[in-house]
């Protein structure tokens, strides 16, 4: 068994214990609401901790054939109780039959994919489900780049587009609006879905809610989340569906990296063994600082810093902090909160290495469950 100190940096490390408490939330929500929830694999795929996952979640939501694959055989197998759900903004004929097979529910983005592909899935599998995104053109994303009912979006089907010819095809609609967003976000896209599409819910068995419900953050308003969900599911005598990624990972794990140098001009600038660009791409994508253990805002302590990350991009810099002690070469940083959207999001850029997957077990023993090498880099080009 590894002791922490004996772990090479960089690495992700997921407490599982942290992943627990998620779930449970997650579950009380599904007990309490009668909803179901699917674990988005776009923000977290780490599927050592499926195990754990399935005793609460009730399957997964995946982007198309990669992820319904692991979805199949890494969390549902052959379960009749766990779902995999495929959407894709757009199927391709070579991908479309294995999709078929390995998944419960299939998703279409627009009515002319459906019409497409309608038949053949369900020739292919009898029992699937089909459904139709919707994109009800309300959202209030903090940012754009994750605003699926932005202008001009490609995601989910409006009004206008809509095709009454869908509705032998399908038995239910999806909608995803929200990106870390609290449930008075949720109940203002609900009145604009229901105002718009409630003429169509009728033989509908299933609504699904999408992601981006903040729902294990501190603060979000759960019991809310419940009373919405009873009402919907009363109103309209369907199930409901939510597929959150985020709110599974959120908070339940660090990347850990270590300082090689500090230069200095104009300012000190800690080169760490890690990088915003490949590891953390949301910090510069999103775009937001992450926290790190023990420093505070810069400025704020007496020694100050900027983190930049071990690339040849000039960007590539996680921000200024500050602490009470000079940094050393060789001190460990803790980045906080760097389990969802990251290694499922993380690159090879400049060869560098990708930072191992660890799990902090619930009994405390640690597991590096995978180390990265050159041939992860050399593998994926030609
Ligand atoms: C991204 C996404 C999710 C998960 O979103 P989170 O913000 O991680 O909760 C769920 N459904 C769809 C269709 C998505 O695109």
């Amino acid at each position: 068994m590894k002791k922490i100190e004996e772990l090479k940096t960089p690495y992700y490390m997921c407490d599982e214990s942290l992943l627990r408490n998620n779930l449970k939330i997650l579950n009380y929500v599904q007990q309490e609401s009668g909803a179901k929830v699917i674990l988005a694999l776009k923000g977290f795929a780490m599927w050592s901790t499926f195990p754990l996952v399935k005793q609460y979640l009730k399957g997964c939501t995946s982007s198309g054939l990669h992820e319904a694959l692991l979805a199949r055989e890494e969390f549902a197998q052959d379960d009749k109780n766990l779902e995999v759900h495929t959407y894709s903004p757009a199927f391709k004929d070579e991908e479309i039959d294995e999709i078929a097979k390995i998944s419960d529910h299939i998703v279409f983005n627009s009515p002319s994919q459906l019409f497409k592909y309608s038949k053949r899935v369900k020739e292919i599998n009898p029992k699937i489900s089909l459904s139709l995104r919707i994109n009800p053109e309300q959202s209030s994303s903090p940012k754009d780049i994750y605003n699926p009912c932005g202008i001009y979006s490609r995601l989910g089907t409006t009004l206008a587009n809509f095709d009454e010819r869908v509705l032998e095809h399908i038995d239910g609609l999806n909608f995803h609006a929200l990106c870390e967003q609290d449930v008075d976000a949720l109940e203002d896209v609900l009145v604009a879905f229901e105002e718009k599409f409630s003429k169509y819910f009728k033989g509908m068995k299933y609504i699904n809610f999408g992601g981006g419900h903040h729902i294990t953050k501190k603060g979000y308003d759960v019991e809310k989340l419940i009373n919405l969900i009873k009402n919907f599911r009363a109103k309209y005598g369907v199930d409901v569906y939510l597929e959150p990624g985020e709110a599974v990972g959120w908070q339940t794990g660090v990347l850990v990296s270590t300082v090689l140098d500090i230069v200095h001009n104009g300012m000190d600038i800690a080169i760490l063994d890690t990088s915003a660009e490949a590891h953390m791409p949301d910090t510069l994508a999103m775009p937001y600082r992450a926290m790190v253990r023990g420093s505070g805002e810069a400025g704020e302590k007496k020694y100050r810093y900027r983190f930049g990350g071990n690339t040849c991009l000039a960007g590539d810099i996680m921000g200024d902090y500050s602490f009470d002690e000079p940094l050393q070469v060789g001190n460990k940083v803790i980045f906080e909160d760097q389990i969802h959207y990251t290694f499922v999001k993380n690159t090879t850029f400049n060869g560098i290495k990708l930072p191992s997957l660890v799990i902090l077990r619930e009994d405390k023993t640690l597991d590096v469950i995978k180390e990265f090498g050159y041939q992860d880099y050399r593998n994926r080009l030609s």
